[in-house]
């Protein structure tokens, strides 16, 4: 069975705010990666160093930016602050003082724990629980592959909802070929919707 997520990681899960895990990409960037560099600062708009730098790519469900690295998703300001600021503690996030989740200036990257980001979230209306979440929504065919694929690998709905920052309705839809329909695709069993 795929591990997706470290026992580390579980420990700040908090099952009933349908949270996410923390991401660690001072894990898995090269800091040194003068390419990965390049892509990354090519999609923020970087500004003075009092203004908010605005990441102008793909976003996550929570409007906050998300680049691919290595074929994981990480957050843009969590990027950001690794290359600026250097490495995020283990289990830590990446919290905005400028309440901008686009702004990726390491000037308003701040090192909180998971009840402060909870907290900043529930703050600004941004939790999963308000119902923007699903509207906001944006996968990508190639993401929506990966779930199936993942799913038909053993993971869980729960899992793949935190891994890919969905609602799990969403990933229940696209694992029975309800949204994202392709005619090529055969949902697997019903026994493993409900875990
Ligand atoms: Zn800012």
């Amino acid at each position: 069975m795929m591990k997706i997520v470290s026992d580390d990681e579980l420990r700040f899960l908090r099952p009933q705010m349908n949270t996410k895990i923390p991401k660690t990409p001072e894990t898995i960037i090269n800091v040194y990666d003068r390419e990965f560099w390049k892509r990354f600062w090519e999609k923020v708009n970087v500004g003075d160093g009092d203004q908010c730098w605005n990441w102008n790519a793909s976003v996550d469900t929570n409007g906050r930016g998300r680049i691919a690295y290595n074929s994981k998703l990480v957050g843009s300001h969590r990027v950001a602050y690794t290359f600026m600021c250097g490495k995020i503690p283990e289990g830590m996030f990446v919290c905005h003082t400028c309440d901008n989740p686009l702004c990726c200036n390491p000037n308003h990257l701040f090192i909180g724990t998971h009840d402060d980001n909870m907290q900043d979230m529930v703050n600004k209306n941004r939790s999963h629980h308000n119902g923007e979440k699903s509207s906001k929504a944006k996968l990508t065919l190639e993401e929506v592959k990966d779930i199936r694929d993942m799913y038909n690998n053993g993971e869980t709905q729960t899992k793949l909802a935190m891994k890919f920052d969905a609602c799990q309705s969403v990933i229940s839809r696209i694992i029975r070929n309800k949204t994202w329909i392709d005619k090529n695709y055969v949902s697997p069993k019903w026994s493993r919707n409900y875990e």
